[in-house]
């Protein structure tokens, strides 16, 4: 995905070759940083019956979602940076896919990405259960942030098998700055599968994100 960002911090949805940078708009221009994210939320999606499991014998705690509220509050904010909420999603979103509107489809190791967030000053500071919009879905929210503020908590082991799984899916969103200033990045996993079999690894890359062939 292009670089580029507009005044409000909005990402560029131009989808590019890895050697790119810059689209064909933005190329030339003199153009900084984009912004970095202070929280990164991985949500990895899992049935029912292993949501159960992990609240009932693991002690993952569970928290409800109000989708109303929080359907409002993307529209609010997808207004605010003045986006078009319904760009990329039926359901919404003010958020940029970073690797357009169906995401990586090949099978996704975040091995690479886990290692790059802990080098980089991430560390969990929160995981939770939460409902899905999709039926009998859960997902499994782990909350990483760069602020040395936050207290560092350790990713539970059962939570670790999961995040160190494969994926089918993953679509990465870069937000822009919030009303606080605080940058906050989504990566969602989808399909849980056999790490062997994954062909790429997801890159955190510094916020930019990108992928790797992973050799077998
Ligand atoms: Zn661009």
């Amino acid at each position: 995905m292009c670089e580029a960002q507009n005044a409000m911090g909005v990402r560029c949805d131009v989808l590019l070759n890895l050697s790119q940078s810059h689209c064909e708009m933005h190329s030339g221009h003199r153009i900084g940083v984009p912004s970095q994210p202070d929280k990164i939320l991985l949500r990895l999606q899992i049935p029912e019956r292993e949501a159960n499991d992990l609240i009932q014998n693991a002690g993952i705690p569970y928290v409800p979602r109000d989708f109303e509220a929080q359907d409002e509050k993307n529209k609010a904010e997808a207004e605010r940076l003045g986006v078009d909420f319904k760009k990329f999603r039926s359901e919404g979103g003010s958020g940029t896919p970073v690797f357009g509107r169906s995401g990586l489809k090949t099978g996704i190791s975040i091995r690479p990405m886990l290692d790059e967030l802990g080098e980089s000053g991430f560390t969990t500071v929160n995981y939770h259960i939460e409902p899905s919009q999709k039926p009998s879905m859960f997902y499994i929210v782990i909350v990483f942030s760069s602020d040395s503020d936050e207290e560092a908590i350790g990713l539970h082991e059962r939570l670790g098998d999961y995040a160190y799984s494969g994926w089918r899916y993953a679509h990465p969103w870069v937000h822009a700055p919030n009303e606080s200033g605080v940058v906050t990045h989504a990566l969602n996993l989808l399909f849980q599968m056999e790490d062997e079999a994954c062909k790429i690894g997801l890159h955190y890359n510094s916020g930019l994100w990108g992928i790797s062939d992973i050799p077998r």
